[in-house]
């Protein structure tokens, strides 16, 4: 049996990798998912028509600040939940009608951690491969060779619980490839790593989509992750998609350079932001609390006009930075407000109902 192929299901029932057998040219297609938790005025909207279409062996992310929807996305896909309306295949499959033959092939790394902490890792992915149908040498042996890719072989024997975050992690990670799926699903795989464990992470990820073929779909709150991991990536805000594309494109959707200013007091009255929107050249000027941003053309070239505009006006500035544009601002364009005001918001339970409305 050629080494791609899952282990056990009978392979005429599942589409071999890649367009010419599969249902569709897409290793996920979602089409107008919706899904409503709960009734009447405790009903919670969690995601209202999206629609996606991810190509085979790509990264594929799923951008979104707390609370918009990515892990029910997930869910959905991955047949642990069902939409109320909508249609989606996962690697040809559709998750609705054949959700036996979607888990099989693929594998899913959920936002919480999977792994027995009382186990040790080997026997965690032993475990795993069993319940996905090896038998016990096959089981062994692709725990070894998971252990050794991932950089866990040392610690294999000692129980996972005394591990440290980053290992966990990729155990996590290595459990959903034990059965070789063609679709991984990886839910904020670094979210509470600290840093050196993330840039790891990111790089064992790559690796997926490059050595194994594989098609990952991931889906995280950090922005930076998005543009350094998503070959395409969708940001999804309150259940919607707001904007599609390659990093590069929603960026160079945007022109010139964003500048933002700090300022030493909130703008209450509004007078720093419309002295900035009246400086010719200054477009898309927004504030939050404390912070004005603008698009300029050219930000060293209209930085002189800018600063000296606030100063006439007696307007106190704590800092100023000019940068290309980030995901963060296509986010602020598209949502309305900034990607992390999103984020900390939708975390705090008085302010949740504000940003669901
Ligand atoms: P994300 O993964 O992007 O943080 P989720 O998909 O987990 O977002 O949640 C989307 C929305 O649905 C949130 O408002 C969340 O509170 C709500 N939600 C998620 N799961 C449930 C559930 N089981 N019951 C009720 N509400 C839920
Ligand atoms: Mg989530």
């Amino acid at each position: 049996m050629p080494a791609h192929l899952p282990a056990h299901p009978p392979p005429a029932l599942v589409p071999d990798r890649g367009p010419a057998t599969g249902a569709g040219a897409y290793a996920i297609e979602a089409k107008d998912l919706a899904k409503t938790y709960g009734r009447g005025d405790k009903a919670v909207r969690a995601l209202s028509g999206v629609s996606f279409d991810v190509p085979a062996g790509a990264v594929f992310g799923l951008l979104g600040p707390n609370g918009a929807g990515k892990s029910t996305t997930v869910k959905i896909l991955t047949t642990l939940s069902r939409a109320d309306a909508g249609t989606a295949s996962v690697a040809g499959i559709d998750v609705d009608r054949q959700p036996a033959l979607v888990r099989r092939a693929i594998g899913f790394v959920s936002q919480r951690a999977g792994f027995d902490p009382m186990g040790t890792g080997r026997e965690n992915l032993i475990l795993t491969g069993r319940i996905y149908g090896l038998s016990g040498t096959a089981a062994r042996q692709r725990a070894d060779e998971l252990l050794a890719r991932f950089g866990l072989a040392e610690a294999a024997n000692r129980l996972v619980g005394k591990w440290s975050g980053g290992m966990q992690r990729k155990l996590d990670v290595a459990m959903g490839l034990i059965h070789r799926p063609r679709v991984l699903f990886l839910d904020e795989p670094t979210t509470g790593l600290d840093p050196e464990a993330r840039a790891d992470m990111w790089t064992e990820i790559s690796r997926l989509t490059q050595d194994d073929g594989l098609t990952v779909l991931l889906t995280t709150h950090y922005l930076e992750e998005a543009d350094r991991l998503a070959d395409q990536l969708v940001i999804i805000d309150r259940g919607a998609i707001v904007a599609a594309g390659t990093p590069g494109e929603l960026k160079s959707q945007l022109d010139g350079d964003t500048v933002q200013v700090e300022l030493t007091d909130s703008d209450v009255d509004g007078r720093a932001r419309s002295l900035l929107a009246s400086i010719p050249g200054v477009r898309e000027v927004s504030v939050e609390a404390t912070t004005l941003r603008a698009r300029v053309s050219n930000g060293a070239a209209a930085l002189p006009a800018l600063l000296s505009a606030l100063d006439d006006a007696g307007v106190g500035l704590a800092a100023v930075t000019v940068a290309r544009p980030s995901l963060d601002d296509v986010y602020l364009r598209y949502a309305g407000r900034s990607f992390q005001r999103a984020d900390t918001d939708s975390q705090r339970p008085d302010q949740a109902k504000e940003v669901a409305r």
